[in-house]
């Protein structure tokens, strides 16, 4: 099968062919259908956050199960899955109190010396994030996807995977949003702009985008924005301070920059809370000054939006399939493997919402 691999983090992606293993225990092989394109495997592929070389990235993605191994009782052959990323083993405590996204899910890997997932005809290749989702095939623990309605169309419940399960878990989970209250979300990218549709789902009051970017914030209006704010634009935090008549309940910040992170602190009203989502720089802080402290501001992360994802990918589908959820707005373009290093470039750019590896 053939996949897209970084051998060297700064270098264009290369298409190659690669040996998948047959599924063991508790194992799934999955042939991809789509693979939405995020910021963050840009982080691993650039070389921001370190990851062993040489490796296949991708980790938002759907398909069709191709094959199980012995004991896997949540998918079946022919089952439509979405992956995620945050593989859980079920049992740890991070598990067992309902905080499965950030379990580190040791189980879900297989043991050193046993034989890898993944290689090279001359050479060892590495998983990334349980998942390497730039592939014609995957082979992943049952435990990193999940099954969803038939009917869903795959190209768009890929961007389900990471994307909007983030951006609609930092809303629904993450800052538990009440009906009516403001929420504030700073970049408008994929993440982004999920987390504007599910502040619409959840019924916030006034829904304020925050982009540099004109093109960005028409998505985010389209997709149920109330007010839109160029962030490049002097006093744009002090605006939507004013609009809110002293700032928002909730900001959600999706670009990963300080600068950003910075903004959705200032944002917020007395008691709001800020949730960065964003992949920053790994030297960087976000922080609350004394007197945002003694405001009683509040300053969160929310890894993978707080996800429970076999329970809650499903009913993202449901709200697509209802008309609810907005993916056919949230996505640019669809596009095949080989112009993989193109996604990227756009990425890089930051002008325009998601890109969708398809393949046939
Ligand atoms: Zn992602
Ligand atoms: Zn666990």
């Amino acid at each position: 099968m053939k996949a897209a691999i970084c051998f060297e983090p700064g270098k264009p992606l290369e298409v190659r062919d690669v040996i998948i293993d047959k599924p063991g225990p508790r194992e799934v092989l999955i042939r991809t259908a789509a693979t939405g394109v995020c910021r963050s495997d840009l982080h691993f592929v650039d070389g921001a956050y370190p990851h062993p070389l040489p490796f296949i990235p991708g980790h938002e993605a759907a398909g069709i199960v191709e094959a199980v191994g012995d004991g896997v009782s949540t998918v079946k052959v022919g089952d439509a899955v979405v992956t995620c990323l945050s593989a859980y083993c079920g049992h740890c405590e991070y598990c067992v109190t309902g905080h499965m996204s950030l379990c580190l899910g040791g189980d879900t890997r297989r043991k050193p010396g046993e034989p890898a997932r993944l290689r090279l005809e001359d050479g060892p290749l590495n998983q990334m994030l349980n998942l390497s989702a730039y592939a014609e095939m995957m082979l992943i623990h049952e435990h990193a996807c999940v099954a969803i309605n038939p009917e869903m169309p795959l190209d768009r419940a890929c961007v389900i995977g990471c994307a909007v399960t983030t951006g609609a878990g930092a809303i629904f989970n993450a800052a538990d949003l009440v009906p009516g209250e403001t929420v504030a979300i700073v970049g408008c990218g994929g993440v982004g702009l999920a987390a504007v549709n599910a502040a619409k789902i959840a019924g916030a009051g006034r829904i304020i985008a925050i982009d540099p970017v004109a093109d960005k914030r028409a998505l985010a209006h389209k997709l149920g924005a109330t007010d839109m704010i160029d962030s490049s634009a002097e006093g744009a935090a002090e605006e939507v301070i004013e609009m809110t008549e002293g700032g928002v309940h909730h900001a959600i910040e999706a670009v990963g920059r300080p600068a950003s992170g910075a903004m959705a602190v200032k944002v917020l009203r007395r008691g709001g809370t800020a949730t960065i989502l964003g992949m920053m720089p790994l030297a960087e802080k976000v922080s609350l000054s004394a007197m945002e402290l003694l405001q009683g501001k509040k300053l969160q992360g929310a890894l993978m939006g707080n996800n429970r994802f076999p329970v809650e990918i499903p009913r993202l589908v449901e709200f697509y399939m209802r008309g609810m959820l907005d993916l056919d707005t949230i996505i640019a373009e669809r596009m095949p493997l080989e112009r993989i290093n193109d996604a990227f470039d756009a990425l890089r750019i930051g002008d325009s919402a998601r890109s969708v590896i398809t393949y046939n």
